[in-house]
Order: C-alpha cells, then structure tokens, then sequence
C-alpha cells in the first residue's frame, strides 16, 4: 500500500490527498509502509491512552468475542457492559448511580441533552418549559446536529448554522490567555464570568433552561485550556440558585488524561456534575465505546418517572466495546497510571515552558497532566492569531510528520475573531516514561523553531 499508487476509495476527510499508510503499531510509535515510524505523541485525538498494541486489551477483546459479541441491550445485559459500568460508577466516589455506554463522544453527548431534558419533564412538578442549554463560545462538543448545536466552534458550525438547533445559546469560554483584562485577578475574571451567565440565565427566563454544558479542560476548540480555579464553583452556583443541571463533558479531558480519574475529581474544578460525558480515553482506541456517567439526582427523577430513558441505539452496551474499555480502565487503576500522568505531567510542563515557549511565535503553553496546548500568535505582546487562511497549525502538524521529526502533533485551527490562535496539542500515552516525554518536547520545539525559521521568514 502506497499513497501515492491510487485513490483510495475510502472517503477522507480530504479527498485531495490520501492519508498515511499504517501497517503497525506499537507502544509510542505508529509503523510506516516505507520502514519508518512515527512518535505518537497525541494518540489520534487524545485517545490511545495505553499506547498500541496492549496485548491485555488484545486478550480480553478475544475472549469476549468467544463469550457473545453482540445482543440487544435492551433486553440483555451482559458481564461486559454490567462490570464496565460498575467500574465507571466506582470511580466517582458513588457520585455518579449509572453508566449509560455508547459509541462515540457525539453519542454521549446527544443522550446528555436528551437525559436533561426528561429529567425536567419528569421531575415532581414537571418543568416541561426547560428546554435551552447554555454553553461557551469555543467549545467542542461532537459532530452529529444536537451536540454540534451546543459546540461553539465557528468553522465546524457554519455549514450546518441553518440546521442547527434553535434553543442553544453561549457564553464566553474561560481561556485565562485570551480572556482575562489586564490587571484583574482570577477571582475577578471567574467573578466576570459567572454574572455574564447569570445575566444569559436571566435573559432565557431561568425557567426555561434545563442545563449549563461545558468542558472542565477545553480541548479541541481551543487547545488544552483548563478553567481558572474557582470557575467551576461559580458557574455551579449559578445554576443551583437557577436549578438548572451541569453537564460536563469529559469526552477529552476525562478518563485520567488531565491526572485525575476524571476532571471534576481534581481541586481545580472541583464541582460533581449531574450528568457527565466520557469518551476517547475510555476505550484507548482499542474499540468505538463512550458513556454518559448519570448522576443519583437525575436516576432517581427518570425511576420514580416512565423508568425509561427515551433514547436507545443498535450499538448501545456494546459487550466487545464494554469488554475492551473495561480492561483498559482495569490497566489505568491496576497499573496506576493516573499517577503516572499526574507525574510525567508536571516533566512535560517543564520542558514545554522551557524549550518551547520561548520561540518565536509561541504565544502560551498550557494544560494539564498529559494534555497540553500550544498556541501561536503573529506577534507575542499584542497576541494577535494568525490569519486561519495560512494554515500554520496544519503546517505545523504536516511537518512534524515528516523527516526528520517523525512526530504526530495534534493541530486546532483558529477561528476569525481573534479569540482563538492557531494551535497544536500533545496527548501521549498515561504509560509514558520520563525519556518519551523529553523526546516528545525536544521534536516538538525543533518542528515548531523549524517551521518559522525556514517555511515563513
Ligand atoms: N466532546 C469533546 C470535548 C470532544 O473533544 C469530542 C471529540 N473531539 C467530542 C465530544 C465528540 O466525540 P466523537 O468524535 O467521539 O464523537
């Protein structure tokens, strides 16, 4: 197999050019049809978190295959799915009652839009009015219509703006980067934030919101960014007073990515959502599995209700999918890779805000545990994005594939407002060793210093 031989007939995302061949993988690297490998140093979008080839996924997968591959969940249940969601429930602390599994983040997403609102429906009085959701300006929440609606990602929306659910609105994202005003503190710029959705409650009539959605660690859209401390708290207590649900999605940030099992557990944010996505990491690749984690409030509302969730898919609890992100979940906990994340972390945080913030052009580095973003800017001081027309981050992410780097970099494209630059996000496995990390760090900057140097001056 050669990219260049014929066109593939499978329908990329761009139709131009055909994508890499892989023949193989394993551990940090991805193997090439020419005898070359990549550095993986993002997992695809944040999603092989045990790196490639883990034989005791591979193991497990087998021997679910020789159990049962796949029956109807909606009449039954199977070791797989119950264990999986025993194990996710387990992981809040008990602040989470089920696990709802599905496919994909977009999938998760969909059904926590649906739960919120049949949880109004169905609450004693019912609150059938509650019908909007508030969400941030750049945000990504998945590609089907609903979970695109509440996205706030300009360039993915446009297309479809016309197709769009009407009853979404959005509020500004907490980028501490971008956001804050010179001068204010970050109790100010969360102080700031929580009364610009206070006022956005008041504007819908509070009594028409069913939920405030958000990523504690803003991924794609914007590129690693976590919240300021205390934002979370805020936003929290602004919608206990307009009782309306929190629904974080974790879809990236979550699984033990940012250090923690999952986002909401670390000090930072601090908050027990009423309903949860998660995704990628959940499965690390080894099979198409999300969830909706859901919290007691809200089971309790749909079981003392219809006792059913108005929503059900073909693929839903699906056993290999369910017996896949259950070993991979048992490795993270058994192999204590959760540390682990937390501890390379703080080494790759180092490193980046040693070797890669200082070049030209990087504007800010910033994230958590193995979850990082790096941001470029035309110029430093006034923070101003490259136009998106130029590609930087594409640039970046094509040359960092190619020799002598051999790299895999994640990029984001800026929006056109300004309020967003060109970026590009590291992910690497949660079993990466300390030599990976200064590996990954030293190609990146050399990708990054070369890019500038010789592509734009
Ligand atoms: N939510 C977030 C925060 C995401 O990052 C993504 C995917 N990038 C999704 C939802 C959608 O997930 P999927 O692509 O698996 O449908």
């Amino acid at each position: 197999m050669d990219a260049s031989e014929s066109p593939s007939a499978v329908f990329h995302r761009s139709l131009h050019t055909n994508p890499i061949p892989i023949i193989g993988a394993s551990g940090n690297y991805l193997h090439l049809s020419t005898g070359g490998k990549l550095l993986d140093a993002t997992g695809g979008a944040a999603v092989s978190c045990l790196g490639h080839g883990n034989k005791r996924v591979k193991e497990a997968i087998i021997s679910q295959l020789d159990v049962v591959s796949y029956v109807h969940s909606a009449t039954f249940a199977t070791e797989a799915a119950e264990k999986l969601a025993r194990e996710l429930v387990e992981s809040t602390n008990g602040e989470m009652s089920r696990a709802y599994i599905v496919s994909s983040g977009s999938e998760a997403m969909e059904a926590a839009l649906k739960l919120a609102r049949q949880h109004f429906l169905e609450s004693n009085p019912p609150q059938p009015r509650r019908t909007r959701f508030i969400a941030r300006h750049e945000s990504y929440h998945g590609t089907t219509l609903g979970a695109l609606s509440v996205s706030g990602h300009k360039a993915r929306r446009a297309p479809y703006e016309p197709m769009l659910l009407p009853n979404m609105s959005r509020v500004s994202a907490c980028n501490a980067y971008r956001g804050m005003i010179e001068g204010e503190t970050e109790a100010g710029y969360v102080d700031r934030l929580a009364k610009e959705l206070d006022e956005e409650f008041r504007r819908l009539g509070p009594e028409n919101v069913c939920a405030f959605v958000a990523e504690p660690i803003v991924g794609a859209a914007l590129g690693c960014v976590p919240a300021v401390r205390g934002y979370f708290k805020a936003v929290r207590t602004v919608c206990d007073k307009y009782g309306a649900l929190l629904i974080l999605d974790e879809v990236m940030c979550g699984m033990g990515r940012t250090g923690t099992m999952h986002a909401w557990q670390s000090p930072l944010i601090d908050v027990i959502p009423d309903i949860q996505t998660i995704g990628k990491g959940l499965g690390g690749g080894y099979a198409p599995v999300a969830g909706v984690l859901i919290s007691r409030k809200v089971t309790d509302t749909l079981f003392g209700g219809t006792g059913a969730f108005a929503h059900g898919q073909t693929y839903q609890g699906h056993p290999v999918s369910c017996r896949a992100a259950l070993e991979v979940v048992r490795t993270i906990n058994e192999e204590k890779l959760v540390d682990n994340v937390a501890a390379m972390g703080l080494k790759m945080e180092e490193l980046l805000k040693q070797l890669v913030l200082p070049l030209p052009h990087v504007g800010d580095v910033r994230g958590k545990g193995l979850f990082w973003g790096i941001e470029f800017v035309k110029d430093k001081t006034t923070k101003e994005p490259f136009d998106p027309k130029e590609n930087v981050a594409m640039d970046i992410h094509e040359k960092g594939l190619s020799g002598p780097h051999n790299i895999t970099l994640y990029p984001g494209n800026g929006t056109v407002d300004g309020k967003v630059g060109d970026h590009i996000l590291v992910a690497p496995a949660y079993n990466v060793t300390a030599d990976v990390v200064e590996l990954i760090v030293q190609k990146t900057a050399a990708v990054i210093k070369e890019y500038f140097e010789q592509s734009r001056e």
